[in-house]
């Protein structure tokens, strides 16, 4: 439940109610708004449910979520959840865009990368350390060298950097490079790694799992919020269906629908969620005019040498046109970019 307090609730009744809720044994969150004080109570409150929170001084109503994400959910924080990474808005009217490499293959591979995508307007850079790949035999990443190159690209470019951790015993070392975690479409229900990164105050991209559903990605990012860290971004990535022609089926639904369900930022991968390359703009400007607030593009300088998903990466001149492209569409979304 959330304890909505009135807009001009004094300090005294605020902590007066959390001190009820933690005498239950509870703990709480609160989100201080600009209008007014929520009060969240974390955990399964239904014993809670008799007690009349309305009754005390300064309380406006009590709220029960009916969803199973209380944390992620808009109704315990109803403004855009916003923060920096690095200088870089993230949740806010500016759209942010990922882009880099599936993987990182080589020193010279990131940094060419890495500056053409500065060049052509992306803020972060993506690459790929520690890659889940589906089979054994496929290029597993560079593992910690390819984290210490990515700072490196990072020294270089400016560019803070986005990387994926893919088990809880990891976090220590990625956590020394990265400015954000990527949770995988693999990974999102690896609740052991939830948590480990949930115990961080680094930012946690979380993305859908291939058949997952929009809860159970809310969810995902309960489990980091609920450890207390509240840097957390969620990503639709494209779906299994029954459809073969795409590697994946992105589920554009999933954009606005998650926009209305919580806070955190939305952003969207087309390269996954299409698996082809030229289906990678098309979609990245359907995701931000259905409201994304940002993108993760894979860009690879020669994609037909590419050591993992060379088929849905752009070269970079193909890259720069879409930013382009989606610079003059921001404006009629009331974005900038
Ligand atoms: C990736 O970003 O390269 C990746 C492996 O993505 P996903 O986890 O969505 O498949
Ligand atoms: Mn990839």
């Amino acid at each position: 439940m959330i304890i909505v307090m009135k807009s001009h609730a004094s300090n005294r009744e605020i902590s007066f109610v959390v001190n009820q809720i933690e005498a239950y044994g509870y703990r709480v969150h609160l989100s201080q708004g600009t209008e007014r004080t929520i009060i969240g109570v974390v955990g399964d409150d239904r014993p809670l449910e008799n007690h009349n929170f309305e009754l005390l001084s300064g309380v406006e109503k009590v709220v029960r979520i009916l969803q199973p994400f209380k944390l992620a959910s808009r109704d315990f924080h109803p403004e855009d959840t916003t923060f920096e990474v690095r200088g870089v808005p993230i949740g806010g009217t500016k759209l942010a865009i990922m882009a880099g490499p599936c993987a990182v293959e080589s020193r010279s591979q990131l940094i060419e990368t890495a500056w053409a995508v500065k060049e052509a307007g992306a803020g972060i850079l993506r690459g790929g350390a520690f890659k889940p790949r589906s089979s054994p035999y496929s290029f597993q990443g560079l593992g910690e060298d390819g984290l210490e190159m990515l700072a490196e690209a990072r020294e270089e470019t400016g560019l803070p950097i986005i990387t994926e951790v893919m088990a809880p015993e990891a976090v220590a070392t990625v956590g020394k490079y990265t400015d954000i975690f990527q949770i995988g479409a693999r990974n999102m229900q690896n609740y052991p790694l939830l948590l480990a990164v949930g115990r961080t105050q680094i930012p946690v991209f979380v993305k859908r799992g291939m058949s997952s559903t929009m809860q159970e990605l809310l969810m995902s990012a309960e489990y980091v919020l609920a450890g207390g860290n509240r840097n957390v971004m969620v990503c639709e990535r494209g779906i299994r269906t029954f459809e073969p022609a795409t590697r994946n089926t992105l589920d554009i639904n999933a954009v606005p629908l998650l926009k209305q369900w919580t806070h955190l930022p939305v952003f969207a991968d087309p390269s996954h969620g299409t698996g082809k390359w030229d289906l990678v703009a098309p979609t990245a400007r359907a995701c931000i005019a259905a409201g994304a607030d940002g993108l993760i593009i894979e860009v690879h300088p020669h994609p037909e040498n590419a050591m993992s998903d060379g088929a849905q990466s752009l070269k970079p001149e193909r890259f720069a046109e879409l930013v382009c492209d989606l610079r003059r569409l921001a404006p009629v979304v009331g974005r900038t970019l």
